[in-house]
């Protein structure tokens, strides 16, 4: 894989990412919300966290290196210049 290809693939990791965590703070919410007046209050937060623990998934699933898929590390975003794991540089 070329330089280019690792560093787009890099750059929509970090969209998703940052759309994630938009999703996780509004979606379940939302669907609160709609559902409120027509199933049983427990469920509907069942199912709102159901739907967050699935963004949650996406989330996670999606913040990997593009060359060695190894996940990468949990801090601000804008710090990470290169895989942990690899070394791969994953900026410009
Ligand atoms: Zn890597």
């Amino acid at each position: 894989m070329n330089r280019d290809k690792i560093i787009s693939q890099y750059e929509k990791a970090k969209k998703i990412r940052i759309y994630c965590i938009s999703a996780m703070c509004s979606i379940p919410f939302a669907q609160y919300l709609i559902l409120f007046n027509f199933i049983n209050n427990l469920l509907n937060i069942f199912l709102s966290t159901i739907t967050f623990l699935l963004i949650l998934r996406i989330y996670n699933k999606n913040w990997r290196c593009p060359l060695c898929k190894e996940k990468l590390p949990d801090r601000d975003v804008s710090k990470i210049d290169y895989c942990p794991k690899c070394g791969i540089r994953l900026i410009k």
